[in-house]
């Protein structure tokens, strides 16, 4: 009896592919900071090799070293021998999950974040309450009051519900029907980037619809291990959004997880081949909006530092596109960054779990975004854009912090940003 079972346990040939280089190490951000083997993506790789060993335990030393991974993926994009990190720490976050026992703290923490972030009509009076948490201290705290004022403290200062209609004719001839997945935390916090994007899309010649389904895509269950319940929000949202011929996702974590649908339902013979078909239908909306222009740009006078979100750079290799967007724009100069592509400490729920480290990762890149001298930050992931944000304002420095598509929209308006 081994660590891992036989369900979807990381693959043998999989971890084989690891020849042990090392070329990951300096792109690791955990091995940056602590310089430690197992908490590089060559260490874990062993770890996982042992679990599979007879006579192996989870134990709680090999289960933090994996914990403590951002999932950032950037070992993905530095390996050169093709090792499908991305699958390997998916497959074990699961395992972890059914066949190891954390503490009550652990388990109300992970719970809370799920039940709330998740559902974007709890959500709502979250985000009204986040001034008060932002004044009263309570995310210094422990426990779930300090959880929820942390949640609550890193969400945006004056959010606004989206004002989408359910349909928005595409301007001149039709390119395609396009589903905007709306989902949970942006729906919730962010309707600025939904209007935006719906403005973006149509002017340049796509018909876009706003269902209100799913609620949430389930791509923090499944960053997060909990492949249950990432599996049941992942067959919704193929239900709800299939009819149309594309979907554009403008969160890149929630973009990047409905691309590996078909390897999440795999196993599925009922979803295995609808999974698939869905996920080659899925684009972030950098992808649909970095083609020649179809629109009038009006001019926008601003300095933007771009930061590359790790699920759209590294998990999907997106970066160009949202550059390409931004140059469109006349009068805006694109300013590059000093690491751009290093994760920011979001990481999904990790800012919320391990407060600490994230505070240490955001505070580079708020450091190099600053060295840059822009007036404003655009990241195309409502994550890093709240960490981005919270780490800026806790320099003292709180620039504003937009999606690349925000600043499309405000210059296909008129050269207007709000
Ligand atoms: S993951 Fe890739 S880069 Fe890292 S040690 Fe293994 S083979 Fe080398
Ligand atoms: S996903 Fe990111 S944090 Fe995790 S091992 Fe790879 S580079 Fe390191």
């Amino acid at each position: 009896v081994s660590a891992f079972d036989d369900h979807r346990a990381p693959p043998l040939e999989l971890l084989d592919d690891c020849v042990h280089c090392g070329f990951c190490l300096p792109a690791c951000p955990t091995y940056s900071l602590w310089g430690a083997e197992a908490d590089s993506p060559r260490g874990r790789i062993v770890l996982m090799q042992a679990a599979h060993e007879p006579d192996s335990q989870l134990s709680d030393v090999v289960v933090a070293h994996w914990d403590r991974c951002l999932g950032c993926m950037a070992c993905v994009s530095a390996c050169p021998s093709g090792v499908r990190y991305d699958t390997l720490i998916t497959r074990t976050r699961a395992q972890v999950e059914r066949r190891y026992r954390r503490s009550w703290r652990e388990r109300a923490a992970r719970r809370v974040i799920f039940a709330l972030a998740t559902h974007p009509e709890r959500m709502r009076p979250l985000v009204a309450l986040a001034p008060l948490a932002r004044v009263g201290g309570l995310a210094r705290r422990g426990g779930r009051v300090g959880m929820l004022a942390s949640l609550a403290r890193a969400l945006p200062p004056r959010p606004r519900r989206a004002r989408l209609a359910a349909v928005t004719a595409a301007s001149g001839q039709r390119r395609a029907r396009v589903a905007l997945l709306q989902g949970c935390v942006q729906r919730a916090a962010f309707g600025a980037v939904h209007d935006a994007s719906a403005v973006a899309l149509a002017a340049e010649g796509f018909e876009v619809h706003a269902p209100p389904s799913p609620r949430c895509c389930g791509a923090l269950q499944h960053h997060a291990g909990d492949a249950e319940g990432a599996m049941k929000l992942a067959r919704a949202t193929i239900a709800a959004l299939e009819p149309y011929d594309l979907v554009a996702v403008n969160a890149a974590g929630c973009g990047s997880t409905m691309k590996e649908y078909g390897e999440l339902l795999g196993d599925d013979p009922a979803w295995a081949s609808r999974a698939e078909a869905f996920s080659e239908r899925v684009r972030d909306v950098c992808e649909l909006l970095a083609g020649e222009p179809r629109a009038e740009r009006h001019p926008l006078e601003a300095t933007v530092a771009y930061h590359d979100a790790c699920h759209l750079a590294h998990a999907q290799g997106i970066s160009a596109e949202p550059r390409a967007m931004l140059r469109s724009i006349p009068g805006l100069q694109l300013r590059e960054v000093s690491g751009a592509e290093a994760c920011c400490g979001s990481a999904g729920i990790h800012n919320l779990v391990s407060p600490t480290t994230a505070a240490e990762l955001g505070d580079r890149t708020a450091h190099a975004l600053l060295a840059t001298g822009a007036e404003m930050v655009a990241v195309a992931n409502p994550g890093c854009a709240l960490q981005l944000a919270a780490r800026l304002r806790a320099l003292g420095h709180p620039l504003p912090v937009k999606h690349p598509v925000e600043l499309l929209a405000a210059s296909l308006n008129g050269g207007e940003l709000r």
